[in-house]
């Protein structure tokens, strides 16, 4: 960080900043310029409440941040791609992963049929809600514990690891003896004791950016997870809410290449709900492999008209075996492979 002075400042003044940022345990490095002086701050400045603090003191004009508020997520810190194992792939690795199934377990059939069918057209793993975060008390709300024991049977029956949502942090435990990943949803993607208990799990873990977040707000929370000892991560673009009206999102397809360079974690798209609507869904996931996605997750329904939730921008088995074979040709010509 650096904090330029006021033009004018005393030199009293100047000294105290330099006292106040010695007393932080950090070191300054004063330059002094014809109209005014400008401390470089020199050492881990992240702790943002002492950092704030400076720009307080008498005869600061402003302070700058020069490195970025999180660490372990960056690509500074660790320059090479992070890879999370999946089902015998690497999640970051030259191979797009595809994580598919339905919004919510609805049914024991309903997710082994589902299962079956995203397997049959080369998916990596298989989603599904059991604890589902419903904007409506009177939405369906999942089927809980037993939405999980009908996952491990499809787990049983296909092979595909599950990845499903955690809601709360008492809650990890329990989910994880199910889950292969542990989706935390977009609406809870600031849950800060949620973030630490999945932090703390041995499970891999898919962070979902929240609707109104920025990139760094994301990268904030992953390091959450990370500073707990869980590098098994990876990022999530949903789609942010914005003004528009004709999709249920907006799809931030600048999030993928942004946060590329920025952190070494993986990230994957979700062209489902940043669109809300399957015909619009295909479109989105092959523009996410083009501008780098790591892998997709996508919603797929048996019957999409009964679907008990998001049934309007779930694919049909079929679709989403068409849509594969495009987003694999598409994959192919970035130089990746699915
Ligand atoms: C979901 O994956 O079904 C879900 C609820 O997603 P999000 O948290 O992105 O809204
Ligand atoms: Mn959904």
């Amino acid at each position: 960080m650096i904090v330029i002075m006021q033009v004018g400042a005393t030199a009293k003044q100047i000294s105290a900043v330099i006292q106040r940022i010695e007393e932080m345990g950090l070191k300054a490095h004063l330059s002094e310029g014809q109209e005014r002086t400008i401390i470089g701050v020199v050492g881990d400045d992240r702790k943002a409440a002492e950092r704030d603090t400076l720009g307080l003191l008498e005869g600061v004009e402003r302070t700058m941040r020069v490195s970025h508020p999180y660490k372990l997520a960056s690509r500074e810190f660790h320059p090479k791609d992070t890879g999370v194992p999946l089902n015998g792939s690497v999640v970051g690795s030259k191979k797009v992963v595809v994580i598919a199934g339905p919004c919510s377990v609805e049914s024991k059939e309903q997710i082994i049929e589902t299962a079956c069918a995203v397997k049959e057209a080369g998916a990596t793993a298989l989603r599904g809600g059991a604890y589902k975060p419903r904007s409506s008390p009177y939405s369906f709300q999942g089927l809980g514990e037993k939405g999980l024991e009908y996952l491990a049977e499809a787990r049983q029956v296909t092979g595909l690891p599950i990845v499903t949502e955690v809601m709360e942090p008492g809650m990890v435990e329990l989910v994880s003896r199910y889950a292969d990943v542990l989706q935390i949803g977009a609406r809870n993607m600031q849950n800060f004791p949620l973030l630490n208990a999945a932090g703390e799990s041995q499970r891999a873990v898919l962070l979902k950016r929240g609707p109104a977040n920025t990139m760094e707000e994301l990268l904030m929370a992953a390091e959450y997870i990370l500073a707990r000892g869980n590098s098994n991560l990876m990022l999530c673009e949903r789609g942010i809410r914005t003004f528009e009206t004709y999709t249920r999102n907006t799809f931030d397809l600048n999030a993928i290449p942004v946060l590329k360079s920025r952190t070494h974690l993986p990230i994957i798209a979700d062209p489902s709900h940043a669109t809300g609507k399957w015909e619009y869904v295909g479109a989105a996931a092959k523009a996410a492999i083009a501008a780098g996605a790591d892998g997709l997750i996508l919603e797929v329904h048996m019957e999409p008209e009964k679907a008990l939730s998001d049934g309007a921008q779930s694919l049909r088995p079929e679709k989403f075996a068409e849509l594969m074979k495009q987003m694999r040709r598409v994959a192919e010509a970035v130089d990746r492979e699915l």
